[in-house]
């Protein structure tokens, strides 16, 4: 199955993907995590990217939509994958359309309030990038993975400032493909309000899994 994960930063996109692949044996492929990982290992996309992505900006289509096509034409990407993340824009999901066809958009719905809650209470692991929340899905020990150990961190772009400038970037360039993929009869709404073992049987009733 061939799935887009749409929603705001912080509609927990990453957990509900990581949960979901166990569920449906395809890889997660997060742009933002690729990107993360470039800069972590300081490669030239990582060092041409580090700022916009501290910024809370969307690094450009054409830089995005060439790794998006270079990632899905890998051997594991073929019976399907989970693409979280990508689209943010209509010119991504045009470019998208044109190289695979996917077969259900999933849009997280979830009020800005939550969102905000969610990101500046988010720890991240930085060796594998599992995510944690300092209220809601505490590790078992105080700044540590609990799958490998590895130390938890906040992300730059979660920062308020940069939280308030994503939400934007989202209301301006990502929402507008809610219709988009409405109209093309590939939406399906899930709630994501409630905790994350709630929306995953929310997720699995609206695909009928
Ligand atoms: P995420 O982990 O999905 O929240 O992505 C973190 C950051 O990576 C975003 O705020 C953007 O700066 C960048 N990014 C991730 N995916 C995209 C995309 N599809 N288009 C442009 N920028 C992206």
């Amino acid at each position: 199955m061939k799935l887009v994960f749409l929603g705001p930063p912080g509609a927990g996109k990453g957990t509900l993907a990581a949960k979901a692949v166990e569920l449906l044996q395809i890889p997660h492929i997060s742009t933002g995590a690729i990107f993360r990982a470039a800069i972590a290992a300081r490669t030239p996309l990582g060092i041409k990217v580090k700022e916009i992505i501290d910024a809370g900006k969307l690094v450009d289509d054409e830089t995005t939509i060439a790794l998006v096509r270079e990632r899905l034409a890998a051997e594991d990407a073929q019976k399907g994958y989970i693409l979280d993340g990508f689209p943010r824009t209509i010119a991504q999901a045009d470019a998208l359309d044109s190289f695979s066809k996917v077969d259900r958009v999933v849009n997280f719905d979830i009020p800005d309030g939550a969102v905000i809650e969610r990101l500046s209470g988010r720890r991240v692991c930085k060796n594998c990038g599992a995510n944690y929340h300092i209220l809601f899905t505490k590790p078992k020990t105080e700044g540590r993975c609990d799958l490998c150990g590895g130390e938890l961190y906040t992300r730059d772009d979660d920062q308020s400032d940069a939280i308030q400038r994503r939400l934007e970037v989202y209301r301006a360039q990502t929402a507008p493909l809610i219709d988009y993929y409405r109209g093309k009869g590939l939406l399906v709404d899930v709630d994501a309000r409630p905790a994350v073992d709630q929306v995953i049987e929310n997720f699995r009733k609206a695909l009928h899994l």
